[in-house]
């Protein structure tokens, strides 16, 4: 088995970033986490080794526009990223709606160092093609730096799936050409859409992290070979879909053992577990 890179994960409970209670509390309310508690970062490792993955996509969470505060705040990922900066790819997170938005982005990326920008439009209740959107993506252009975009249905508190249908992203992915973006969950439930720009556009990506009902095994069949067709993945989609598991949702061993049911090539499944999100990250020479 070749290394793995999950390219969806939720810092919520690392322990380094659990050490204010009424924070947690918070972050876990916002998030819609219940009977939560924080892991230690040793504990967090065994779990990711079990499923072979080298190497993680930490998600920022702010839409700190209504609530004060972000849940999980990017000055949290980098010191996350600094713990462990073999292991952790951190992502900054900044709410479109703040005045100082463009400015905690760059900052983001030059003082903080962070790889890219994650966006929850379900959660700020903004849609894709806000301006606002626009010009923070114009700055991932400017530092060469990927989007990962939340999309379809967002289990969090306050989040609307209205503002993030797949499809409502095109003209955000046409204008940025430069910039890759990866739809997260694959649109679920518009999973159609979502290939469809799959297809289009070679700036966009998709991550395989689903929801955790039906269990693994069955959801990426039903998603993967039957709301797809059943050759889609190899024929038209290895080149555009990553590894992700939505932890802590669902543990990472879980969901990749929903993708290995799917018993893709080898080749296609060398793709999804590392190669498309090397190439995402504009990492694609690293060994
Ligand atoms: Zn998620």
């Amino acid at each position: 088995m070749s290394m793995v890179i999950d390219t969806h994960i939720h810092p919520a409970l690392f322990a380094p970033i659990c050490e204010d209670p009424a924070r947690f509390r918070f972050r876990c309310d916002e998030m819609n986490y219940h009977l939560m508690s924080p892991v230690d970062l040793d504990l967090l490792k065994k779990q990711l080794a079990l499923a072979d993955i080298r190497g993680v996509f930490l998600l920022g969470e702010d839409c700190s526009y209504d609530k004060g505060q972000s849940a999980i705040s990017n000055e949290e990922i980098a010191r996350l990223v600094e713990l462990e900066p073999g292991l952790f790819i951190g992502f900054a997170s900044v709410d479109p709606r703040c005045p100082d938005a463009e400015e905690t982005l760059r900052r983001a990326f030059t003082e903080l160092k962070l790889a890219g920008l994650c966006l929850n439009t379900a959660k700020c209740r903004l849609y894709p093609y806000d301006e606002r959107i626009f010009r923070l993506c114009e700055i991932c252009r400017e530092y060469k730096k990927p989007v990962v975009l939340h999309s379809g249905l967002c289990l969090e508190r306050d989040a609307f799936s209205r503002y993030a249908r797949p499809a409502d992203f095109e003209e955000l992915i046409a204008a940025f050409p430069q910039v890759n973006f990866c739809l997260t969950h694959v649109g679920w439930p518009w999973v159609q859409e979502t290939a469809a720009l799959l297809i289009k556009y070679p700036n966009a990506y998709a991550n395989t992290a689903l929801m955790n009902f039906d269990g693994p095994v069955q959801l990426y069949h039903k998603v993967f070979k039957e709301d797809m067709g059943e050759y889609w993945v190899e024929h038209n989609l290895a080149d555009k879909l990553m590894f992700g598991s939505d932890s802590p949702r669902i543990r990472p061993v879980r969901a990749k053992r929903g993708l290995d049911a799917l018993k893709l090539r080898p080749d296609v499944m060398e793709k999804l577990c590392r190669k498309n999100a090397l190439r995402f990250l504009g990492r694609e020479d690293q060994p």
